[in-house]
């Protein structure tokens, strides 16, 4: 299908900028800057049907998943989906979509999380997926967002690497506006393009040489200005750069206290360049496990720790994680040993002052409740001070 017309604002302003690996031009439209391709493959929306798409065996070279995508996405997107799993847990916030849930990856946490059944729910447009979803058990649909009709409204609306492979964005996005309730919030995850970089690099641009099945890229400027105001509201939006690739994390909401909850877990994780998927994952674990503790959601906390523990890929990360696990639990000697382990062969000044570091976290954010069952009488801060101490004693009484 030849396009004439942008797929966003309908203007016939479309400028090419460059030529994919596949030979198709990319057009950028010069009204909404929306990049798109100048003709849409003939039914490209098959190759989701089919097992080599999510298999790891890919439909060629450039369309589809490099690795077995339900075996590896739990871990992949773990942190995009656990801003879903704070927000369902840390406010009023309960009614649940997926769009693009594949084979439900990030629904079978939510079952994990006991999180009840008629409180989430996903779709996709891949038959295949859905099968397997469906097998977990998971509230799934075999429908796209434009067709998809629900009794009632939802108050978070999520879409992981779904947006770039919409043919028509308009009336995804109308949708995605009529299911969500007043305050909710839609949140988004998808490749970003740079206009000043595909000036640069022209047809050797890589988001133009890889996933031949994306029909959309998206820059800054289309989303800052375009989105914001068809929902008529400010739209956050945060880059990450992992490895050569980089990624926009964007949420739209007209709720002050989400608004303040997700910018605080992004501004964490954005703030540097995580050159590992799976630290970046730990790293967000842990932000998340602090701030839920901070909503009062310790055994939340915990379990996201726990999280945090196991996809962490830097060994001595991941013992001092084990300690303040096993601290939080109470269980004070195991605790040592690792935060002992954690800091082998380094200076004692740094370890004794990194063991103050994640005692604080541990008492300040974390396990509140601890703090306030001792030295009943004292302010918060004398507290801490009095913990510190109490604990600084038990780690080092033995040197
Ligand atoms: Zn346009």
């Amino acid at each position: 299908m030849k396009i004439n017309n942008c797929l966003w604002c309908e203007s016939g302003s479309l400028l090419p900028v460059a030529k994919r690996k596949d030979g198709i031009i990319v057009v950028c439209c010069q009204n909404c800057r929306l990049i798109m391709l100048s003709e849409i493959p003939e039914n490209i929306s098959e190759d989701y049907n089919k097992e080599d798409y999510f298999n790891g065996e890919k439909i060629s070279e450039n369309v589809g998943y490099n690795e077995n995508y339900d075996l590896t996405s739990p871990i992949y997107l773990y942190w995009q989906k656990l801003l879903l799993l704070t927000s369902l847990r840390s406010a009023t916030y309960d009614r649940f979509l997926e769009i693009g849930c594949a084979t439900g990856s990030l629904l079978q946490m939510l079952q994990e999380e006991n999180i009840p059944d008629n409180e989430y729910f996903g779709i996709d447009i891949s038959n295949f997926a859905i099968n397997i979803a469906k097998q977990k058990k998971l509230n799934v649909e075999l429908v796209s967002i434009e067709e998809f009709r629900s009794e009632k409204k939802f108050d978070v609306i999520f879409s992981v690497e779904t947006m770039e492979h919409v043919e028509n964005l308009k009336t995804y996005i109308k949708s995605i506006k009529e299911n969500l309730n007043e305050n909710g919030i839609f949140l988004f995850y998808i490749p970003s393009v740079k206009i000043e970089e595909i000036e640069k690099y022209n047809d050797d641009y890589k988001p133009f040489s890889v996933n031949f099945e994306h029909i959309l890229y998206f820059t800054k400027e289309f989303i800052e200005n375009e989105l914001s105001r068809y929902f008529d509201t400010s739209i956050s939006v945060y880059e990450f750069s992992i490895g050569s690739d980089t990624s926009t994390l964007g949420f739209i909401t007209k709720s002050y206290e989400q608004k303040e909850l997700f910018n605080e877990l992004l501004q964490c994780v954005s703030k540097e360049k995580i050159e590992d998927e799976k630290n970046k994952s730990s790293e967000f674990l842990f932000q998340a496990s602090v701030l839920s503790a901070k909503f009062g959601k310790y055994q939340f906390a915990e379990s996201l720790l726990e999280k945090s523990c196991i996809v962490c890929s830097d060994p001595s990360r991941t013992t001092f994680f084990f300690g303040l696990v096993s601290f939080m639990k109470g269980e004070l000697y195991k605790a040592k040993q690792y935060f002992l382990q954690s800091f082998q062969g380094k200076p004692i000044e740094n370890t004794s002052l990194k063991i103050f570091y994640g005692i604080e976290n541990a008492l300040l954010k974390y396990n509140e409740n601890l703090i306030k069952n001792i030295g009943v009488g004292y302010t918060v801060k004398r507290k801490r001070k009095l913990m510190k101490i109490l604990f600084a004693t038990y780690f080092f009484r033995d040197k």
